[in-house]
């Protein structure tokens, strides 16, 4: 039986019918021989009759059916330990998605995982169905509305064969999305979580879900290896500019750009005008 190969270069499982036509077939298959053993033998004779070796064969069928059940079983019941929670984050431009995608690889050629990857929607600096980091590696993923996380557990549920949830930038899910409540959940079906995303925004406040995934988390990945655009020093603080001016503080909190409308600076060096005081 030929499965669909999905997007992300990962195969569509085997439906439930395969797996309950296989005796079937199976029942079909052994028919032939069975019959031509048992055709013009009388009951006196001694040898199974056609009845009890259809008995058997449906005896057969059924212990066949509750294997298959019962390792359906162990492999859910497997699943009940809670994944990992692991959150690569750091500032722009520090390499979170390439390190997402080099763990992303390196669990699916040597860990033997099935990794399932997410991205907003919203995200359009990258290809569409793509993330992609700032030094232009690709990877398929899954996009998702920044308003709708719940429909990565509807995904999962439906292909069921993955072990592993990449996630990009999910700073874009505001933390009113409950993004980190339905990470939780993929964790608690055990499922492990890889998420990436910008701890802080422009005005160097924590952004969106990231900071509650952090607090979720069971590992954290700091990558603050960035230097300020203007004194060269580190520095981890994302500095958007319009036209080349600071950007004001009242401006909107989510604006899709890469290195023509941000640059990292360090606290000396980031500008942020209309800053409302404490
Ligand atoms: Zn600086």
């Amino acid at each position: 039986m030929k499965r669909r190969q999905r997007r992300d270069g990962q195969k569509e499982p085997y439906p439930f019918g395969f797996w309950l036509s296989c005796p079937i077939a199976s029942l079909f298959l052994l028919d032939v021989p069975f019959r031509y053993a048992c055709v013009g033998k009388p009951r006196t004779q001694t040898g199974p009759s056609q009845e009890r070796v259809w008995g058997l064969l449906l005896r057969w069928v059924l212990d066949i059916s509750c294997l298959i059940e019962k390792f359906r079983g162990e492999t859910m019941n497997k699943k009940i330990t809670r994944g990992k929670l692991t959150v690569i984050t750091g500032t722009m431009f520090s390499g979170k998605t390439d390190e997402l995608i080099r763990r992303i690889k390196r669990l699916r050629e040597y860990g033997g995982r099935k990794v399932i990857v997410f991205k907003p929607s919203i995200d359009t600096r990258s290809q569409r169905g793509f993330i992609e980091s700032a030094d232009g590696n690709k990877m398929a993923a899954h996009e998702i509305e920044t308003d709708k996380p719940e429909k990565m557990l509807r995904i999962l549920g439906r292909t069921r064969h993955f072990n592993v949830a990449a996630m990009d930038e999910v700073q874009f899910f505001s933390a009113a999305s409950n993004l980190h409540l339905v990470v939780s959940e993929i964790c608690a079906a055990g499922y492990d979580v890889i998420a990436a995303g910008l701890d802080l925004d422009f005005r160097g406040e924590p952004f969106g879900s990231t900071p509650l995934l952090m607090a979720l988390a069971d590992g954290i990945d700091r990558r603050d290896a960035a230097h300020c655009g203007r004194c060269k020093k580190p520095a981890r603080l994302p500095q958007r500019l319009i036209r080349g001016k600071p950007a004001a503080y009242h401006a909107p909190l989510i604006r899709v750009g890469g290195k023509e409308t941000y640059e990292v600076r360090c606290y000396k060096c980031h500008e942020l005008p209309g800053k409302p005081s404490l």
